[in-house]
């Protein structure tokens, strides 16, 4: 007997269960210089060049507050809708490891800058929104290396110090796959928001994961775990089912969870203690004595506010309520900022009746093009214009589309100086509409298929493409389908 058939079980002791996760993102954001010196705080460069005294935390030296960090994690804040303090604090986290020179990070504690806010992700066809507790500000760590030597660790402290916003959310997840969606949805935030080049591999955003598992219908929560430094969505989603599945084992089994932090392992998919978990009184948290409360002025809250980029939720419903495009691909020409904006001003320039087939133009031939030449949108050889003269010749039927995109858009990519319409006359592509030039075509095509026609009066109907396609092809493609067409079945039909 085939064992798929016997093998699922009526209900699933899993199903019994819901998952509970709340997730902590850590951005890296990018400023040009560290959180509390001017420390150069890019990715990469050779071990511990970008280090000064400051970074080191060497004896009488004072830190100093970075605006731009400051400055971003409010832009993130207000576009989140968050609650903006005026007045916050940054405080130490006392920790020992190797590469934490200071022997604390600087972060914040008591009154973070941004508290609450939301973003509403997209799960499966319907929208969910995620609340947030609060993001605040601090900096990294250095980078322990342990697997570069067989017999030493090494430390490189140049991301010691770059300025991170760590994004706290309410228990609000169900699922691997809405960590997932809002792990998506935050990166490409903080990419239009230009606070952060939001890449993953490069530990730009990771985040800890805490789950917890409960039965259905509990009202409180249960005891989690948190999964630390996931840097891929990949490797949430896998680690978020293997937590769920080892917490609801070891509570099937009459066990308890115990809070902890763990590693997850790519390699073995599994996750494994790294420390039972730490209380906020293990890192005796208190006051930088070294850094005054941040406090923001209204000129400084009124200025962020002013720059703001419109966002991209806002902007898709624009592109669905007045260019009357399909969610779908307003959530295409929102992928990426630059091509948004690209779109919007072809689309302010272009006739209403266009606006839709231009959106086709940038979705099937533009970001395609780009893609394959790895160019960025705003090099796009062809000038609104020039491109907009395009859809009208089709508009108009003057030139067909086929010919338009295979013939005329290459030729003005080849020659992006040269004018649509002047191309367009050059390579002979305007459809000829004389209706006694194309009737002269047709009756040559019946009168060598005089099968067909008899065929086709008999009720076979789909013929009359057949009868269509010949004649456009004696045409060589300069027919006007739509009145190629109407002529043939004028002619067919009587
Ligand atoms: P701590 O500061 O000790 O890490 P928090 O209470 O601030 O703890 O929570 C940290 C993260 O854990 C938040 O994202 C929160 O949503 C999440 N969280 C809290 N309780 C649970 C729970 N029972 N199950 C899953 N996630 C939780
Ligand atoms: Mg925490």
């Amino acid at each position: 007997m085939n064992q798929s058939i016997i093998e699922p079980p009526l209900a699933s002791v899993y199903d019994l269960y819901e998952t509970v996760i709340g997730l902590e993102i850590h951005v890296q954001l990018s400023t040009q210089s560290k959180a509390f010196c001017s420390d150069d705080a890019r990715f990469g460069g050779a071990p511990n060049t970008h280090l000064s005294a400051i970074s080191l935390a060497h004896p009488g030296t004072l830190p100093r507050p970075n605006r731009r960090h400051i400055e971003f994690a409010v832009r993130l804040g207000m576009a989140l809708g968050c609650n903006i303090q005026r007045t916050s604090y940054f405080d130490r986290k006392n920790y020992f490891y190797a590469d934490l020179p200071k022997g604390y990070q600087i972060t914040q504690d008591r009154q973070p800058t941004c508290m609450g806010g939301t973003l509403t992700i997209p799960i499966g066809n319907a929208f969910k929104t995620i609340r947030f507790h609060h993001l605040h500000l601090e900096e990294d760590a250095g980078k322990s290396l342990h697997d570069t030597d067989s017999r030493f660790s090494h430390i490189d402290l140049n991301r010691a110090g770059v300025p991170l916003l760590e994004i706290v959310t309410e228990p609000d997840l169900r699922s691997g796959e809405e960590v997932d969606a809002l792990m998506t949805a935050m990166r490409h935030l903080v990419r239009w928001l230009d606070i952060s080049d939001g890449n993953m591999e490069e530990g730009s955003m990771r985040c800890d994961v805490n789950i917890s598992v409960r039965k259905r219908g509990a009202t409180t929560y249960g005891t989690r775990c948190e999964v630390k430094n996931v840097n891929s969505m990949k490797f949430a989603r896998r680690a978020v089912a293997y937590e769920v599945r080892r917490q609801i084992d070891l509570l099937e089994k009459g066990g308890k969870v115990i809070q902890q932090t763990l590693n997850f392992d790519p390699q073995t998919g599994i996750t494994t203690p790294l420390r039972s978990k730490e209380n906020a009184h293990d890192y005796r948290y208190f006051p930088d004595p070294d850094l005054a409360p941040v406090r923001l002025s209204d000129a400084f809250l009124a200025k962020i506010k002013a720059e703001m980029p419109v966002l991209p939720t806002d902007l898709r419903a624009i592109l669905i309520k007045n260019y009357q495009l399909s969610a779908n691909d307003a959530l295409i020409l929102t992928e990426d900022k630059s091509v948004a904006l690209y779109y919007q001003q072809l689309a302010s320039v272009c006739p209403p009746v266009l606006r839709k087939a231009a959106a086709n133009l940038v979705i099937q031939k533009i970001l395609p093009f780009l893609q394959t030449q790895n160019i960025a949108i705003a090099h796009y050889p062809i000038a609104h214009t020039q491109l907009i003269d395009l859809l009208q010749l089709i508009e108009d039927g003057k030139i067909n589309a086929s010919a338009a995109y295979q013939i005329l858009l290459p030729a003005l990519l080849q020659e992006p100086q040269s004018s649509t319409l002047a191309m367009a006359e050059k390579l002979n592509l305007f459809q000829n509409t004389d209706t006694a030039w194309l009737e002269t075509l047709i009756q040559q095509v019946i009168a060598q298929n005089p099968d067909k026609v008899t065929a086709f009066r008999k009720g076979k109907k789909g013929l009359s493409a057949f009868f269509v396609g010949e004649t456009m092809k004696l045409a060589k493609g300069k027919a006007d389908p739509k009145i190629l067409n109407t002529l043939v079945m004028r002619f067919l039909n009587t």
